[in-house]
């Protein structure tokens, strides 16, 4: 009757396996997986090429895409039906119709991929900082279309790679796009090639962790299968996928102390609560009591997924979704940072950074992100301008901090927020990315 309908979220605390997670993880035949990062100008293709490339993987129907295409041609803008295969699943995981993060991946024969963001969002910038922050490595795409590529250096790509650079990403594959619009002439890929390999390194990428594929996202060419089109025939390298699979991946972080951020929190009303993140560092399982910063509660993990297979456990480097039992009243939200309550990350509201400018910094307000926390913030002071090589100090106490170079900043916050050494955060403010680097 209705007394069993009002069942009551479970606070026990599960029974646990108490399983070496380090030593399962080195016995386990773990096919790599990697997630990353697709980051490009508005318009590169960015979201025409991850459904193509869903497509072509069959991650995705035919069917589904035929659909797509109709509804796309009903309002004139047949090109864009690939795009929609992302948006669409975008879509539903925000209307709530599937809470599967798994939508946004793909496997091959070597390795899983997570496609960490949903290119194309309206809310980009604070998405893409948090992909990035949780990603292996970035996808950049280029528009190899005439003065579409100039008009995107001047435009967002210096921009995104820059973050990438600053939220700790190494190693970037770059999809030069829409080939096919002038006629896969090498002379354009070369001549892309190199100024965005100028650009990169001068940024920060080591050139061996730079890596270009030729592509056009829209046909196909070069993503899954080598390119069709004849005028292609001079490429011999690989194509978009044995590149991503090529990615080394980071050295991984297990036996670190456990640090997951949460991305996002599904909850059942009266049944359950699951939340899905990457952990950055450390390993858990079934069982483990977690704690919840800056809430302070605890949570049970009652279930673990990997890679949208039911686990015992998971580490550092894996993207998981926690099934949890909440102790009472605890509080969460996306960005709040899951760790070992033995070795818990600690709280602060004001913290140093070493920060690279994208604009002049001075005392003033600023948003703090870190992952896809964001938390209201004030540069303090401004202490030194450092060497950008070696870091060492060059001034004292600048009254302003010019753009590109690199500053040791005072930041304090409304609140307290748990943060600790080696994040990355990146300062915002007006809408404008301001500075972005490691907090000390
Ligand atoms: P995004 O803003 O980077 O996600 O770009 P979209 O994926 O929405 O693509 C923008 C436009 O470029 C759409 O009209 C696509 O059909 C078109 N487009 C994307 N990839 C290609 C390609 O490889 N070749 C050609 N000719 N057009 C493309």
């Amino acid at each position: 009757g209705k007394l069993n309908e009002l069942k009551i979220d479970d606070t026990s605390k599960p029974a646990s396996k108490n399983l070496d997670v380090i030593s399962e993880f080195n016995k386990s035949d773990n096919k790599r997986a990697a997630s990353f990062v697709v980051v490009g100008h508005v318009d590169a293709g960015k979201s025409t090429m991850m459904g193509r490339l869903l497509l072509d993987l069959g991650v995705v129907s035919k069917h589904t895409v035929d659909r797509l295409r109709q509804e796309a041609e009903k309002i004139g803008k047949s090109s864009f039906h690939l795009a929609w295969v992302l948006d669409q699943r975008t879509e539903e995981r925000a209307r709530g119709v599937t809470i599967d993060i798994a939508t946004n991946r793909f496997e091959t024969d070597k390795a899983i991929f997570t496609i960490l963001d949903a290119p194309g969002h309206r809310d980009f910038i604070p998405n893409m900082i948090a992909g990035a922050s949780q990603a292996d490595f970035g996808l950049l795409v280029i528009d190899a279309g005439t003065g579409a590529f100039e008009s995107g250096l001047k435009g967002q790509t210096k921009e995104h790679a820059l973050l990438l650079r600053s939220m700790g990403v190494s190693r970037v594959v770059v999809a030069i796009n829409k080939l096919d619009t002038v006629g896969w002439s090498q002379e354009r890929f070369d001549e892309i090639r190199n100024q965005i390999s100028g650009f990169l390194t001068a940024t920060g990428f080591q050139a061996k962790n730079i890596a270009f594929v030729p592509v056009s996202g829209l046909h196909g060419d070069n993503l899954v299968k080598k390119p069709s089109d004849a005028a292609a025939s001079w490429y011999s390298g690989p194509t978009l996928v044995e590149e991503l699979e090529n990615s080394e991946p980071e050295a991984r972080a297990l036996t670190k102390p456990l640090r997951m951020s949460i991305g996002e929190i599904f909850r059942t009303p009266g049944a359950s609560t699951s939340v899905s993140g990457r952990l950055d560092a450390g390993s858990l399982q079934t069982g483990d009591t977690l704690l919840v910063q800056p809430g302070g509660g605890e949570a049970f993990i009652k279930s673990v997924e990997v890679n949208g297979e039911p686990a015992d456990w998971a580490v550092a480097g894996q993207s998981v979704v926690l099934g949890l039992n909440l102790a009472d009243q605890v509080e969460m939200r996306a960005g709040d940072i899951l760790c070992d309550p033995a070795q818990p990350i600690q709280c602060h509201d004001t913290f140093t950074l070493k920060a690279l400018a994208f604009d002049v910094l001075m005392p003033m307000q600023v948003d703090v992100h870190r992952g896809r926390l964001h938390a209201e913030g004030r540069i303090e002071a401004m202490t030194a301008i450092l060497d950008k090589m070696t870091g060492a100090v060059t001034k004292k106490k600048p009254r302003v901090v010019k753009p590109g170079t690199v500053a040791r900043v005072v930041i304090k916050l409304g609140a307290k927020v748990p943060l600790e050494a080696g994040q990355r955060v990146v300062l915002r403010s007006g809408g404008e990315t301001v500075a972005a680097g490691l907090l000390e």
